[in-house]
């Protein structure tokens, strides 16, 4: 099959064996064969982030990343509660529109997109607003490659004695993330991200005594309430409703990829895919818009430079022909664009991408190294 390079900020770059696991014999999921599947996947789903078999769980959603998120805020949160979203970018602004959604109540605690949030300012805001029960941020800000410091917010959040939801959607399964050091109660992914497996099936993992304690919160959705799939799944093995079959099937094979490749070394690869794409960005002249110290390390975004022939739709076409994906963007009044370190690629992809990149730059007329105004 040909192998075409993502470079967009997922769904990313799957490897050929995992393609194939989805073509299987057709199989009811109500099948007790299924639903030893499934509970395979949320055990190992849990692992990953080095959750506790007996305090902690996982449970599985048929949709995209924005799942979980929807999931997560509007189930656990008690009546006459609030939650607090610290929001230093997109994917926490969409956290804030879910708020709004529902209407349920909440503070956004804005700072600055290319900033991390200031530990000082949550700790003023928990300790002002003793009615904040659930405090909600991202961890890798996929717009910007932001990190943000969960293990520091988490420690706070938990003085305050807040339940505490991180989205990991963008970092899951790639940057090592262990639950109980990092002060998390719930986070997130999705299995076409850090997984390298299809899109459709979407995940929260956390505390299970704290969704059994949400049995009796306020239910403001059917199809994404936490206890009741949880429930459902403690119950009877498998989702509620129909589950995307085959994406199981390509996740399961993901996850045994995942496990034979192992944390830290697929850590150091996701390392050195950025590294190469840094350091190419850089020898180019491009700049980036999150400090170097601050970048998760997984997404580059980069300001378009002001050269006249820059054409951020021709370099993408030259490069998309060419089977690599580049993928626009705009921060606040900035015009970006991402390239990431998500998929089933190594560092030479990104050297055969950078041949691409630059000869085509060249083709558009684009001076080299890229030049800004300021
Ligand atoms: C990708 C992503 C999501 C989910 O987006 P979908 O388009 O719904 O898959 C959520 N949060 C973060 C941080 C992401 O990177």
């Amino acid at each position: 099959m040909k192998r075409n390079i993502l470079l967009n900020p997922g769904p990313a770059t799957t490897t050929d064996t995992v393609k194939q696991a989805q073509v299987v014999p057709d199989i009811c999921p109500r099948e007790q064969e299924f639903v030893e599947i499934m509970k395979q996947i949320r055990k190992d789903l849990v692992k990953i982030v080095h959750g506790d078999e007996q305090d902690d769980t996982s449970v599985l959603f048929c949709g995209s990343g924005t799942i979980s998120m929807d999931v997560c805020l509007n189930s656990l949160l008690p009546e006459e509660k609030k939650i607090l979203i610290i929001n230093n970018g997109a994917y926490s602004s969409r956290a804030v529109e879910i708020c709004e959604y529902y209407g349920m109540p909440f503070i956004n605690l804005e700072f600055p997109i290319d900033e991390r949030p200031s530990l000082e300012l949550i700790e003023q805001v928990l300790k002002e607003n003793n009615d904040i029960a659930l405090v909600y941020t991202t961890h890798n800000e996929t717009g910007t490659g932001i990190l943000n410091p969960v293990r520091e917010i988490g420690a706070l959040v938990h003085r305050y004695g807040a339940v505490f939801v991180v989205d990991t959607t963008s970092t899951y399964a790639m940057r090592p993330i262990d639950i109980k050091k990092d002060n998390i109660d719930f986070c997130m992914a999705s299995a076409q991200k850090g997984l390298m497996a299809m899109t459709g099936v979407s995940f929260v993992i956390g505390n299970k005594s704290i969704i059994e304690r949400s049995k009796d919160y306020p239910k403001r959705s059917y199809y994404c309430n936490l206890y009741l799939q949880y429930d459902y799944f403690e119950k009877h093995g498998e989702m509620h409703f129909t589950p995307p079959v085959q994406t199981v099937y390509a996740m399961r094979q993901a996850i045994a990829e995942y496990f034979a490749e192992g944390e830290q070394e697929k850590w150091k690869r996701h390392t050195r895919v950025y590294d190469a794409l840094y350091s190419g960005l850089e020898r180019l002249g491009f700049q980036n818009v999150i400090k170097k110290e601050w970048q998760a390390g997984l997404v580059a975004a980069v300001k378009y430079p002001d050269d006249p022939n820059w054409s951020f739709s021709a370099i993408h076409d030259f490069c998309y022909e060419r089977g690599f994906t580049i993928y626009p963007g705009k921060i606040n009044n900035t015009e970006t664009f991402r390239l990431c370190a998500l998929g089933a690629i190594d560092e030479t992809d990104i050297e055969d991408f950078f041949e691409i990149f630059e000869e085509g730059l060249k083709q558009m007329g684009v001076s080299l190294p890229v030049y800004y105004q300021k």
